[in-house]
């Protein structure tokens, strides 16, 4: 599994998006990881590589219980991964950052773990919606597992607390632009912070939600 024509596109796809998610900034170091499901396996970036250096044969393939089944190490969070694509049979990626606003939101005391950051924007509604916050875990906790699972059940994106997002999307870009817009939103928030702000009404986000609701 992950050869062949279809398993060179998928590996070249990650490549790309990893590549351009270092960047521009949405990844530092050699945190952040992306995935892509390939049949029955998924192809997840490596650990302890950075995303900016990241080439396909450097790519891990894992299974969905998130066992090690091919190429090199997986990240340490592709269990993640492996959580989120069981939840979500229709979801084909996801991406998970450490951006900096993003960050900075999950580092926050005051926020409603229901759902923790405003819909200030249209496409932030279109894109991301509803946000949860998860309790923080440590590195490598497996309490987290089933958390994001169950999470991910009902919405395809959350924040880990003082940590950073995870984001599924019917396909890597459809992941990748609601991460960036998740970023963005991140921004407004502290732009906005302290400013009298009128956020979408409830009957104004509901009417962005009906049509995509079935990411
Ligand atoms: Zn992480």
């Amino acid at each position: 599994m992950g050869r062949g024509a279809a398993g060179e596109a998928a590996r070249e796809e990650v490549v790309r998006v990893a590549r351009s998610m270092f960047d521009r900034g949405l990844t530092h170091g050699s945190t952040g990881n992306v995935s892509l499901r390939l049949g029955e396996e998924i192809l997840v970036t490596p650990t302890g590589c950075s995303l900016g250096t990241v080439a396909p044969e450097d790519l891990s393939s894992i299974d969905l219980t998130g066992k090690h089944v091919a190429g090199p190490r997986p990240s340490k969070e592709a269990f993640l991964h492996a959580a989120v694509l069981r939840a979500r049979p229709a979801a084909e990626a996801v991406v998970h950052t450490h951006s900096t606003h993003a960050a900075a939101v999950s580092c926050l005391a005051d926020r409603d773990p229901q759902d923790c950051l405003p819909p200030l924007t249209a496409y932030y509604g279109m894109r991301v919606g509803c946000l949860p916050l998860l309790p923080y875990h440590a590195p490598g906790d497996a309490g987290l597992e089933p958390l994001a699972e169950r999470t991910a059940r009902t919405h395809h994106a959350m924040l880990l607390a003082n940590h950073g997002p995870v984001v599924a999307g019917a396909s890597l870009a459809a992941a990748l632009d609601a991460v960036e817009e998740l970023e963005e939103t991140a921004k407004l928030f502290f732009l906005l912070r302290g400013s009298a702000v009128r956020p979408l009404t409830a009957t104004e986000f509901a009417a962005l939600r009906k049509p995509r609701n079935s990411r």
